[in-house]
């Protein structure tokens, strides 16, 4: 009998010791990056839970081309008995799609794709699957794989509507997610996404110009939303754009982001909160006559020259697996 005890003592102190020491959080994957040019390389951001094998697509410019590198990486892996492929990654470890803007830098994966894809919801806010509808999916430009719209509707996409502020539950992921407007020039909305996994939150901006410049105030108010996060250790990362250099003038930023702009919107953030030790990921740089990783180097230097705020910068890369866990 005291053998018996011992051994579900030992048993209950093994399953605590291994969910002490389980990392808790998100796993990244970058399969595209470059804010335009290149079409192999374009914003796509797998984000999942640390401990489940499933992802949701952060926009989808590039998909197959991004988890065939992930793969030849070793930053996603598929179990043997699943065989391999990216088809067979796309089709059962993506469960959803949240776009931020309808962009063809953003989803001309996603609609390239649809043929061989799996039924999936696609999550965005109104105005974006209005696009998506009218603009792509309207058996004009491509076939209408949604579930709405002019007939006959293939329906492999679900639209699944956000309304921004509300939180929404993403089928079979265990995540929640939040979308808040970004001002994208000219009145043209794009979004932010905040994910939750069981209290870990995860911020995900798509294309967004300063508050200075497109006046409406939108970073201003996703930063109320998230200081709270930030203040109770909560915000494993958040994923923001610079698209050009700091000397890029405002009246040609249409809608972007540069590190001079990005760190005074962080400024902005940093009044309400410390921002030390906080993962910032650059998104959507857009490529210069010296090519994509030139200007990624020029950007994330500009970055970390002004980074008063012990911010921790990081340059996605395609391909390559971020972990953003409990520190
Ligand atoms: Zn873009
Ligand atoms: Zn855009």
């Amino acid at each position: 009998m005291p053998g018996v005890l011992l051994k579900l003592l030992l048993a209950g102190w093994l399953l605590w010791t291994a969910t002490a020491l389980a990392q808790e959080g998100f796993q990244v994957i970058p399969l595209g990056v470059a804010g335009g040019l290149e079409e192999d390389n374009l914003s796509a951001y797998l984000a999942g839970p640390l401990d489940r094998p499933v992802f949701v697509a952060l926009d989808g410019g590039t998909l197959r081309v991004g988890v065939r590198r992930a793969l030849a990486a070793g930053s996603v892996t598929l179990p043997t008995e699943e065989g391999g492929g990216e088809q067979i990654f796309l089709n059962k470890r993506i469960a959803a799609y949240l776009i931020s803007h309808a962009h063809l830098d953003h989803v001309a994966g996603l609609v390239i794709n649809a043929t061989d894809d799996t039924p999936k919801p696609i999550l965005a806010t109104a105005g974006v699957w209005a696009d998506l509808q009218n603009h792509l999916f309207n058996w004009r430009i491509w076939p209408n794989f949604a579930d709405e719209g002019p007939p006959p509707r293939l329906a492999k996409y679900h639209q699944q509507i956000l309304t921004p502020g509300q939180v929404i539950s993403i089928a079979d992921t265990g995540m929640t997610v939040e979308a808040w407007p970004l001002s994208h020039s000219h009145g043209y909305a794009s979004t932010a996404f905040l994910l939750n996994y069981q209290g870990h939150y995860l911020l995900y901006c798509g294309d967004s110009g300063p508050d200075v410049v497109e006046k409406e105030g939108r970073l201003a108010a996703l930063w109320q939303r998230i200081a709270p996060l930030i203040r109770e250790n909560r915000l494993r990362g958040i994923l923001i754009e610079s698209a050009y250099p700091s000397d890029r003038p405002d009246h040609l930023l249409f809608g972007h982001l540069t590190p001079r702009h990005l760190l005074a919107e962080l400024a902005v953030l940093g009044r309400e909160v410390s921002l030390q030790g906080v993962q910032v990921i650059i998104t959507h740089v857009k490529p210069g006559s010296d090519g994509l990783v030139a200007m990624q180097n020029r950007i994330l230097a500009e970055l970390q020259e002004g980074n008063s705020f012990g911010v921790n910068f990081h340059m996605a890369r395609q391909g390559e697996r971020l972990i953003l866990a409990h520190q």
